[in-house]
């Protein structure tokens, strides 16, 4: 199944508007996104990291059928009653897997081992460091609550109940419930395919050597492990000169293989900003001038059907716009509900007079319970990327923020699919 295109005109952003707060750049995003990725049925061993299409219905409650939460023994409870008990014991014990098929009659107690199905006429058990066993016979202390130690049928989950709703991510945790409720298949879409182009004359390959004036290609790694740490399919589309036709051809290709574009430099509206030119010769562009720090334009458009993130070329501000803006977007394109991460107000370990007029994002790292910021704000300075653990958010108002006063961490790996 293959759902319907986006629109050509999706990026569209209101005309006269200047900045554009990033509230508003995500909210037209939510807008204007939808699942790309066609859905099929997919045995759960290979379904981890994918959104559900439709709901799991639970094949079987869990648990299944009553049983015992600890090894101990077996009883009705309205059969007994305070102070010290002293049950028979029947002959035959109920194991996990060994289910003890006769009934225990009320005033009896049987050895039941966890996970045991409990047998006809048991309700309740006494754990067995609990008790004293001689003789055939069992004492302990009565008082226990009436289906202690016990799990109900289904106490977790009913037979025909929804186990993980349509839209959820399956995680490892998804991968646990739903075989216990029998759930071998699931229908989901297709993990979303992401590719990374480089752009720029002076951007060079690691693999090879640099000559003057030329730098290394640190985008295009570092993006592309990015989107594998997310949860998308992270495709190389190598790198492309700034020449119109060059980079033209290699979208083309990318278009093909993927379902998103990301690329980096040449997104402005310069004479070499080719990625911004070609877009906008489509008719679907526009240019995200967002009020965000580290930031410049993002030529966002489509390009054979396929949007197009034109990430500005600076390593600091390609890495932050790939978090901020791109994990919500990648969410909805595979299949998932609009969410954006929300992170935790800490205690700055910094201080900061920030200007009204645009959201700012600072390098920071946890330290002690509070926020740490890098040394420098440069967004030159891709070793504040290294040194960082998360982001602190300043909101787009001016802040006086003091040390101590609360401020926004948003951990890196919170900006996931
Ligand atoms: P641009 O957005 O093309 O104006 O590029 C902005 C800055 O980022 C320039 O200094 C570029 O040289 C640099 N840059 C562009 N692409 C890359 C890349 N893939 N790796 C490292 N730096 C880059
Ligand atoms: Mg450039």
């Amino acid at each position: 199944m293959q759902p319907p295109r986006l629109k050509n005109d999706c990026f569209a952003l209101p005309p006269g508007v200047d900045w554009t707060p990033v509230d508003d750049a995500l909210g037209h995003l939510r807008e204007a996104l939808q699942p790309v990725t066609e859905v099929s049925t997919v045995a759960l061993a290979g379904a981890a990291g994918l959104f559900l299409a439709e709901d799991a219905i639970a094949r079987r409650a869990h648990p299944p059928a009553a049983n015992s939460a600890v090894d101990g023994y077996g009883f009705a409870h309205a059969a007994t009653g305070q102070g010290v008990q002293i049950l028979p014991l029947v002959e035959g014990r109920a194991a996990a897997g060994a289910p003890f098929t006769g009934a225990v009659l009320a005033g009896m107690a049987i050895r039941i081992l966890t996970g045991a199905i409990l047998p006809e006429g048991v309700d309740t058990v006494v754990l067995e460091e609990d008790v004293t066993a001689e003789d055939g016979r069992i004492a302990f202390h009565g008082g226990l609550k009436p289906g202690a130690n016990a799990r109900k049928a289904g106490e977790d989950i009913h037979e025909g109940a929804v186990a993980v709703p349509a839209g959820h991510r399956l995680r490892a945790q998804e991968l646990g419930l739903l075989a216990s409720v029998g759930v071998g298949e699931v229908v989901a879409h297709r993990a979303l395919r992401v590719g990374v182009l480089s752009t720029g004359d002076e951007v060079v390959d690691v693999s090879g050597a640099a000559a003057t004036g030329q730098i290394f290609d640190a985008n295009r790694p570092m993006l592309l492990s990015l989107l594998a740490e997310m949860g998308c399919v992270p495709v190389d589309l190598g790198h492309a000169r700034d020449d119109a036709a060059a980079l033209s051809a290699q979208l083309d290709a990318g278009a093909a293989q993927v379902d998103v574009i990301l690329t980096s430099g040449g997104a402005s509206a310069g004479d070499e900003d080719h990625v911004s030119a070609l877009l906008s010769e489509t008719g679907s562009m526009g240019l995200w001038r967002i009020a965000v720090k580290p930031g410049r334009p993002l030529a966002m458009g489509m390009w054979r059907g396929v949007p197009v993130f034109g990430l500005p070329g600076n390593p600091v501000a390609a890495f932050v716009c790939t978090l901020v803006f791109g994990a919500p977007a990648f969410r909805l394109l595979a299949g998932g509900r609009w969410r954006v991460p929300s992170g935790v107000m800490v205690p700055a370990a910094f201080s900061k007079n920030k200007k009204p007029g645009r959201r700012e994002y600072l390098r920071a790292r946890l330290v002690d319970g509070a926020a740490a910021v890098f040394a420098s704000e440069g967004s030159g300075r891709i070793s504040g990327l290294s040194w960082a653990e998360g982001l602190v958010e300043l909101p787009d108002g001016a802040v006086d923020v003091g040390q101590g006063d609360p401020v926004r961490y948003i951990a890196f790996s919170d900006f996931t699919l």
